[in-house]
């Protein structure tokens, strides 16, 4: 990165700062402005396919070790999902854990990818890619770490996502569509160009890794108005972005069903207000929004698929200045504009 990119960087993420903070108006920084100006707000619906820490009941916590390993309940949710969004004329942007690709069969996930919905990588066995020792990797190599095969942390990762992508391909003929980790960062990856490095690398000209911080949720306790001011000033700082050596950051955008349900037991009824408030400012800012969820957790909390039908109205309702698109869309725009 040249000097001039890293203060064009820096400024661009320091004016969104203040502007949250000061509540300036946010459609004259550079990030908003130049959405604005081409044109509609960018709204995605993605759902990462594996399965959550306590559920489908509290206390279950088997998955953290086989995360791939998709129950029927959630792949059905997947799919219900996909039609209802598809019958409204949009698509999901799925993230796929590879390791779902060895069950007894994967006609779900081809069905998904036949209906026009892009299928992403989310990495063989859900792998943190930041992750610098193998036990931190993942759960299943902290149980069974003879599976690294003496490999160290950076290639047991760089395996871990080609291997995703090579099962995608072999078992369900489907060419990946991006990269998510698993986990959102506060800080992406600007902390770790190697990582970014290694994304391009394999192949990838996104990623989707940020998730910009807000208040807290506390468990049980409906949102104030400061905690949901904070969630939709967060959407500013989760705008898309290009890193010094030219990959596309697309930061998913809070709240996520896990971080409101899992962690702040909400109801269903704050989830939807959260979720309307952020996508309300993204069309009035013509930004983009990364609604994130996960069939397992959703399927439970919002079974009647209130709030990806609540998103779709929202951008019908708005159809002359927001529209749903895939992360690819996305940092094609981004691109673009560069
Ligand atoms: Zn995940």
């Amino acid at each position: 990165m040249d000097p001039i990119d890293r203060r064009c960087f820096a400024t661009r993420r320091d004016f969104l700062a203040a502007a949250a903070t000061t509540g300036a108006c946010l459609a004259t920084s550079p990030g908003i402005a130049a959405a604005e100006a081409s044109g509609k707000a960018q709204i995605c619906l993605t759902l990462d396919l594996e399965m959550s820490r306590h559920y489908p009941q509290r206390g279950m916590m088997e998955w953290d070790f086989q995360k791939g390993n998709l129950d029927d309940a959630t792949k059905q949710y997947a799919v219900k999902a996909g039609q209802m969004v598809r019958e409204r004329g949009g698509i999901i942007h799925y993230f796929c854990v590879g390791r779902v690709l060895e069950q007894a069969s994967v006609a779900w996930l081809k069905q998904l990818a036949e209906t026009g919905h892009p299928i992403g990588n989310h990495t063989y066995d859900h792998v943190n890619v930041k992750a610098t020792t193998v036990p931190a990797v993942q759960f299943r190599f902290q149980r069974a770490p003879w599976l690294a095969g003496g490999r160290k942390p950076a290639q047991l990762i760089r395996d871990n996502i080609r291997l995703a992508d090579t099962a995608l391909s072999m078992r369900a003929g489907i060419k990946s569509r991006g990269f998510r980790t698993p986990g959102g960062f506060h800080s992406a990856l600007d902390d770790r160009p190697d990582v970014q490095k290694m994304l391009q690398e394999l192949g990838f000209t996104w990623v989707s890794s940020g998730y910009p911080r807000h208040q807290a949720v506390k468990p049980f306790e409906q949102p104030s108005t400061d905690v949901l001011d904070s969630i939709v000033a967060s959407q500013a700082h989760g705008q898309p972005y290009i890193y010094p050596g030219g990959l596309v950051e697309i930061p998913m955008s809070p709240i996520s069903d896990v971080n409101a349900f899992r962690n702040g037991r909400w109801k269903l009824d704050w989830f939807l207000e959260a979720i309307r408030r952020s996508v309300e400012w993204a069309i009035e800012h013509r930004a983009v929004y990364d609604f994130l969820a996960h069939p397992s957790c959703l399927g439970i909390e919002d079974p009647a698929l209130e709030t990806m039908q609540l998103i779709c109205d929202l951008v019908k309702r708005n159809a002359d200045r927001a529209e749903i698109v895939s992360l690819d869309a996305v940092a094609e725009r981004v691109l673009t504009r560069k």
